[in-house]
């Protein structure tokens, strides 16, 4: 889809700092990459919400220009899975996910059925994404056809590329938070008519997980899907192992986990599907010939002690792996927190994540993922200016830090593992500054 601009759009602007973005796909464990495209001191140049190029000289003075000279310039961040009506439920002690789900995150949804809750929520998920570096997201609202139109509305009110869809949940839910087949359908076939393409938003049909939809709704929701080749599928996958187990006992007849999906007409080249950790070798290969992508969200993996994720095995199966917070499991909205744990769980399994191959996971590799990248996820002309500018270093320790560092993955690792959301400058939604 060609994304559009809205009237209003700042005609041009410059923006001066050290940019930094990539051309490719690093490879796994190179601190030295012919993809990683820095250009320090550099102005990028934005035309009608759009980049429109980047040179060392300053533009003629006809340019209107924000000097961050001395401060990172980075692609907005994507995340591709998080949930907007759980920033209630975000640092809730001691339960997995299934007791997780029942004591915390299932009450916090139900809130959501009151459509001027729903709205308020929706207006603060998004501030609070933006105010966190990230510009573009996967995102799950709830069961409720009001908290996804709110979600959309919002969205497309601040200009951002975002993906949603009413979550479908037939069985195994409280009250108040389980529709049926029938009304299911005409709610996302509704919403789809309303939202999907509209702007910058796209539709997601959106299975909560394999336990709290019915096969008949899972039916239902692979039909939606074969019948609009252009609507992206999100859901969760092999989170937890009694999870896993509990898939087991309801689906006998699958293969696996993954299998339920595949079955039902799930998997495809736009499937988001989350964690994916308790996957074999038949599950990755399966994943690479449809195309599909894992939202990791490591800071929730390991805050819910749901297990360690297999990024370098399902690289090596050629499988799409994108970063995700997953907050409310995950405990920030700040991608650099997800890189910074995604690192931690790659060195429990003995592997490195370098900084190139996590920045790119939650930029261009996953505007990639998603059949995105000629709109966002890089620095390139004719990108939405969806840009971050980051503080190089916030507080004496990482100023330190930073001013001994020998090259520049040194340097950007560094800022990758030490910085969060106290490092954001300027948040820039097609080349708008917004408020952060
Ligand atoms: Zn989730």
């Amino acid at each position: 889809m060609t994304p559009t601009t809205t009237p209003g759009l700042a005609l041009r602007l410059a923006l001066r700092g050290d940019l930094l973005d990539f051309t490719g796909a690093p490879e796994w464990g190179a601190t030295e990459s012919p993809v990683v495209r820095f250009r320090p001191d550099h102005w990028l140049l934005i035309e009608g919400g759009r980049i429109v190029g980047a040179q060392a000289e300053a533009p003629d003075s006809s340019w209107p220009r924000h000097d961050h000279s001395g401060q990172l310039i980075l692609p907005g961040f994507i995340d591709t899975h998080v949930h907007s009506p759980q920033l209630d439920v975000i640092a809730s002690y001691g339960t997995e996910l299934l007791d997780w789900l029942d004591t915390y995150t299932f009450p916090a949804e139900q809130r959501y059925a009151e459509p001027a809750e729903a709205e308020a929520g929706a207006a603060r998920f998004l501030d609070a994404l933006l105010a966190h570096g990230t510009t573009s997201a996967v995102v799950f609202p709830t069961v409720h056809k009001a908290s996804t139109e709110a979600l959309f509305a919002a969205a497309q009110a601040r200009g951002m590329r975002l993906i949603t869809g009413k979550v479908l949940m037939d069985r195994n839910a409280p009250d108040g938070l389980r529709d049926d087949v029938t009304q299911a359908e005409r709610d996302c076939v509704d919403l789809i008519d309303r939202w999907h393409g509209t702007g910058r938003l796209s539709y997601a049909v959106t299975v909560r997980f394999a336990p709290t939809s019915t096969p008949a709704q899972l039916a239902m929701a692979g039909a939606l899907c074969r019948a609009d080749e252009s609507l992206y599928m999100h859901t969760h996958l092999a989170e937890n192992r009694a999870e896993v187990q509990w898939v087991r006992e309801l689906f006998p007849e699958a293969r696996s986990y993954l299998d339920v999906y595949a079955r039902a007409g799930l998997l495809h080249r736009r499937s988001v599907l989350a964690h994916g950790i308790w996957l074999d070798d038949e599950d990755r290969a399966l994943l690479c010939r449809c195309g599909a992508q894992i939202a990791h969200s490591p800071s929730s993996n390991l805050f819910l002690g749901s297990g360690l994720f297999g990024w370098r095995a399902a690289e090596r199966a050629g499988v799409h792996v994108s970063m995700a917070t997953d907050v409310g499991g995950g405990t920030s909205l700040c991608q650099l927190c997800s890189l910074q744990d995604a690192y931690k769980v790659q060195a429990l399994a003995g592997e490195r994540l370098t900084a190139w191959k996590g920045l790119h996971a939650a930029t261009l590799g996953a505007a990639e993922s998603l059949l995105l990248a000629d709109e966002i996820g890089s620095l390139e002309p004719g990108r939405m200016a969806d840009v971050c500018v980051w503080d190089w270093a916030s507080g004496p320790v990482a100023r330190r830090r930073l001013s001994v560092a020998r090259d520049l993955h040194e340097k950007v690792f560094a800022w990758m593992t030490l910085g969060d959301e106290r490092n954001l400058v300027a948040t820039y939604v097609a080349g708008l500054r917004v408020p952060v």
